[in-house]
């Protein structure tokens, strides 16, 4: 039977490690400020960005919360990041995706004043990640590592399977497997829609990454003995309970934890470690803008 990777309590740690670095900015008279931007077709979206601003006020980060409507245009998005980037009391800026459909989300990442992209999806984000100097690691990938970090899995050395290409998911987390730094030091494999046999590739790893957005798609028959596993699915599909679905990740979990040594569990594994690396990056943003050191986990 596997170890369980219990996201939640790695994620609590981390917060609580957090707060002392927003005591610290607060008593430098710089609390943090994270302003969230919905202007969403997705009702999901809405409950995301609350939780998020949940997050913040708990830790005792400011939130600043715009809402725009999904039929307005693009410039009155635009506009409204340009003023978030010249505030001066704004440190982080997310816009929540998917925007709405005539808007090119290419074009709002890019306007986003890199300092403040505390998604780090910027061009010029991704390109420090990938030279091996990031300012702010995609939130996802990045609480993967902290995890593995927590759960004493080392990655150096060992062989890592990326399954999933994302922009947010898949390529920066195999960016950051591949860097020569601590968390990295993993020879990577990703693996597509369109790789070959890829049950060959996944029984090839130590630790496992699935991020294909395609419910229980891994299962114990496409992985070896004593891998990690870590899921970063969540997939609503039907059930026969009250609220009519349930959550599932990516992963198989049933006959994926027969094989694994350690797995993560949907929910309860990546999700919070995301919502925690969101309070990081924008602790963070804080730090670098105000020009106050503080202690990051
Ligand atoms: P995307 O849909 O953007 O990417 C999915 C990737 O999986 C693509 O690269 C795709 O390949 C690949 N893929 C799809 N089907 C297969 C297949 N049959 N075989 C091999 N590869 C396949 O998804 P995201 O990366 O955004 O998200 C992935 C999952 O993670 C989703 O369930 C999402 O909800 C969840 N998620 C969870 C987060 C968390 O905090 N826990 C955060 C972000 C996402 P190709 O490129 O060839 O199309």
């Amino acid at each position: 039977m596997s170890d369980l990777i219990d996201g939640e309590a790695v994620a609590a740690d981390l917060r609580a490690e957090l707060q002392s670095a927003v005591d610290t900015l607060a008593d430098a008279d710089h609390r943090p400020t994270l302003a969230t931007v919905l202007m969403s077709p997705d009702p999901a979206s809405e409950t995301y960005v609350s939780m998020k601003q949940n997050d913040c006020e708990e830790l005792g980060i400011n939130a600043r919360d715009i809402e725009i409507g999904v039929d307005e245009p693009a410039e009155e998005l635009f506009e409204t990041i340009a003023e978030l980037n010249d505030e001066d009391d704004v440190d982080g800026i997310l816009v929540q995706s998917p925007v709405a459909d005539h808007v090119d989300y290419r074009e709002v990442l890019e306007r986003i004043d890199p300092e403040k992209d505390v998604d780090g999806f910027h061009p010029a984000n991704v390109g420090r990640l990938v030279a091996g100097y990031p300012r702010y690691k995609p939130c996802t990938p990045h609480g993967i590592q902290k995890l593995l970090e927590a759960e004493g899995i080392d990655t150096e050395g060992k062989d890592a399977v990326v399954v999933g290409r994302s922009r947010i998911v898949g390529k920066p987390m195999a960016n950051l497997f591949i860097q020569k730094a601590p968390g990295g030091n993993a020879t990577t494999t990703v693996c597509h829609s369109r790789t070959d046999d890829l049950a060959e590739k996944t029984r090839q790893a130590d630790i496992l990454v699935a991020a294909t957005g395609v419910p229980e798609f891994i299962d114990g028959s496409m992985l070896s003995e004593g891998v990690v596993v870590i899921d970063v699915g969540i997939n609503r599909v039907d059930a026969d309970n009250e609220k009519g679905y349930e959550l599932v990740g990516d992963v198989d979990f049933e006959s994926a934890s027969e094989k694994a040594s350690a797995i993560t569990p949907v929910p309860g594994g990546v999700g919070p470690m995301t919502r925690a690396m969101l309070l990081y990056n924008t602790v963070k943003a804080a730090s670098r803008h105000s020009g106050v050191d503080v202690a990051l986990p």
